[in-house]
């Protein structure tokens, strides 16, 4: 009988937990041909969130978890999960019940079909601002400009992955991870599902905007060198012009007046040339961070505890 995981990144989720569990727990019992494995991975929770679940694994042969040493952010706790799925399938799915589990029949049934990535993308986004709605799509579309790999428009980590794209998935050890980035790169036979996406069913959202703009500026960081790019292309451009002022200035002392007037156009190329320089700076900063970051050779998580499912070790 061929095993799916279901992998749940959770933080502080106690609210959501016992609706989640319950529809999980239905999804097996409609779907008696293959088995099923829901690894929960507690990422620091400051609630109750390890206990519900130590209290889910103690009576349900189904439920494994993983508790991390502290809180790493999502990013890590979907490598930390993957590391420890055991089926011969994975899915990825909030602990918030914004991603239906319904859909997960239907993703099954595409990776039948010889799919490696099966993943649901928004057709609607209730319960987010336009703010979010307008800021995710720039990203996207600034994204897709500056890499050459096809990435996924409102796509989230909600997706099937057969166990060779889990494999794939799991050799990529960066630190700065951008998880949605690696699922178009490693490629493979892919199957897009649509569904509307619900708001929170109960709890908080974790994200805000510095977060946000933290992982936009991870995922084109990490996926393009366009940004230090631009930062060649301003400097000869503006080197350019500033070659042709000098020599206009030169010819100007020399061959005609100067009455040294002058102070408003010095004070707009310097405070000009300052900002270009700073955002080279901070862009080539980008990038030594991230050198920096990888090569600290730590590990991307620490595991407080495993339990896996009694009649399976982990592979
Ligand atoms: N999450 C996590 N670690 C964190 C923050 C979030 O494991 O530091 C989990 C969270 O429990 C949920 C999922 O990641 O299962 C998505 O988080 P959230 O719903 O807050 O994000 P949003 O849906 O607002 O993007
Ligand atoms: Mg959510």
């Amino acid at each position: 009988m061929k095993k799916i995981s279901i992998l749940i990144p959770a933080y502080n989720e106690q609210e959501v937990l016992e609706h989640l569990y319950q529809r999980l727990g239905k999804l097996a019992n409609d779907n008696k041909d293959y088995q099923f494995e829901f690894l929960f991975v507690n990422d620091g929770s400051r609630d109750k969130t390890l206990e519900i679940i130590k209290k889910y694994a103690a009576k349900d042969s189904q439920v494994s978890y993983i508790n991390l040493s502290r809180n790493f952010g999502k990013e890590i706790a979907m490598i930390a999960g993957l590391d420890h799925v055991t089926g011969d399938a994975a899915v990825i799915i909030d602990a918030d019940l914004q991603d239906p589990p319904e859909l997960i029949p239907e993703m099954i049934q595409y990776w039948e079909e010889g799919y490696d990535d099966v993943y649901a993308k928004r057709r609607s986004r209730a319960g987010e601002s336009w703010l979010k709605k307008l800021t995710s799509s720039v990203f996207y579309k600034v994204l897709q400009k500056a890499t050459d790999i096809p990435i996924q428009r409102d796509t989230g980590d909600f997706r099937l992955l057969d166990r060779r794209a889990i494999d794939a998935v799991t050799k990529i050890r960066d630190k700065n991870r951008y998880t949605k980035g690696y699922f178009s790169w490693i490629g493979y036979k892919k199957k897009e599902i649509l569904y509307d996406r619900d708001p929170r069913a109960a709890g908080e959202t974790h994200w805000n905007y510095l977060k946000l703009a933290n992982l936009a500026i991870d995922g084109i960081v990490s996926f393009t060198i366009a940004p230090l790019r631009l930062a060649t292309f301003l400097g000869v451009v503006i080197s350019f012009f500033s070659f042709v002022y000098i020599i206009f200035l030169v010819v100007r002392t020399l061959f005609f007046e100067n009455d040294l007037a002058g102070y408003p156009s010095m004070m707009a190329v310097i405070l000009f040339l300052g900002g270009v320089q700073l955002l080279s700076l901070g862009i080539i900063g980008e990038y030594i961070g991230r050198i920096f970051n990888e090569s600290k050779d730590r590990p991307l998580y620490l595991v407080e505890e495993y339990h896996a499912q009694p009649d399976q070790k982990a592979r």
